[in-house]
């Protein structure tokens, strides 16, 4: 890898599908990340900076803001960190953290890349890693919305009936239909001005979802993945993401060297237009962003 001197670039997004009013978190978010890298010049610092940001915002799927489960009182978290310096870690599953980015970080430090769980929640505990603040009335309001459309005959899902979630069921509560299918991941990826590259998701799931659900976010080459070449973030349907190997596949196209549009695009065109789906990335010369759906999103440079 050559580390010549470069400028900075930062690209954030708050998740394909999520409401475009949201835009300003994505804008603080990467405001921050250049100013972290005005202070260290280290991309995952300025990764974990903006996705920390969009996880105290409340608004985006993710930290203080994550979708309930179907239960209406389970929130479980993913998240992913990794570098060009090495740095890898990820949380599935996670409950009771505040910035789940944070822990995945704090991962990358142990012996492991990734913990799940309990496991995970307990190592948040053990280094002292802020609990989830309580719950609010968007995040029940979001619940009530998801509900409502699982009782219709509209599948929530792509492809997948409704009444599926009632037969598998495996919360401990029944399942209590009533009376828009949550997609609003949040990720960063980084151009430090060192040649480094690095990338950071988050996320509360897609909705509907069972206990013990993990999507793309956490794990390597399907929501995220940072190479020599540049970094790469998804955001979307995250059964449907893996099944591509989505960062890595786009990745791939970037380091071959095809044009970052088109490598974005190429990758958004893999998907039917019924699952949202969303890139970031960054490479050596170029940064940008593509989705099938609104997506809140900023993307800044150094001067
Ligand atoms: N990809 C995430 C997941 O499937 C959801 C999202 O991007 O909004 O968990």
């Amino acid at each position: 890898m050559s580390h010549t001197k470069q400028a900075g670039a930062v690209v954030v997004h708050g998740g394909a599908g999520a409401s475009v009013d949201h835009e300003d978190a994505c804008v603080l978010a990467a405001r921050r990340a250049l100013g972290q890298l005005e202070v260290n010049g280290d991309a995952l610092d300025a990764a974990i900076i903006a996705v920390t940001t969009l996880e105290d915002d409340g608004r985006l799927n993710a930290g203080s803001g994550a979708v309930l489960c179907l239960d209406g009182a389970t929130v479980e978290m993913d998240a992913s960190i990794m570098d060009t310096r090495g740095r890898l870690g990820a949380v599935a599953c996670v409950q009771d953290v505040k910035n789940p980015v944070q822990l995945a970080r704090a991962i990358a430090d142990t012996p492991h890349w990734m913990l799940a769980g309990e496991g995970a929640q307990r190592f948040a505990r053990a280094i002292g890693l802020p609990e989830s603040l309580p719950l609010t009335e968007r995040q029940r309001a979001e619940h009530r919305k998801l509900m409502a459309q699982m009782a219709g005959s509209v599948p929530v899902m792509p492809g997948v009936d409704n009444s599926v979630f009632g037969r598998i069921w495996n919360y401990n509560s029944p399942l209590e239909l009533p009376e828009a299918s949550a997609c609003d991941t949040v990720g960063a990826v980084v151009r430090g001005p060192d040649g480094h590259f690095a990338v950071a998701t988050s996320t509360g799931g897609s909705a509907p979802s069972l206990l013990g659900r993990v999507g793309d976010s956490p794990i390597i080459g399907s929501g995220f993945f940072a190479g020599p070449e540049g970094a790469v973030a998804a955001t979307g349907i995250g059964e449907h993401i893996v099944r591509h190997l989505l960062a890595r596949t786009v990745y791939g196209w970037i380091a071959e060297g095809m044009l970052l549009a088109q490598a974005l695009q190429r990758g958004i065109d893999l998907f039917g237009k019924d699952v949202a789906v969303g890139l970031i990335a960054v490479s050596r010369q170029e940064s940008g962003a593509c989705s099938n759906r609104g997506m809140p999103q900023a993307r800044m440079t150094q001067r």
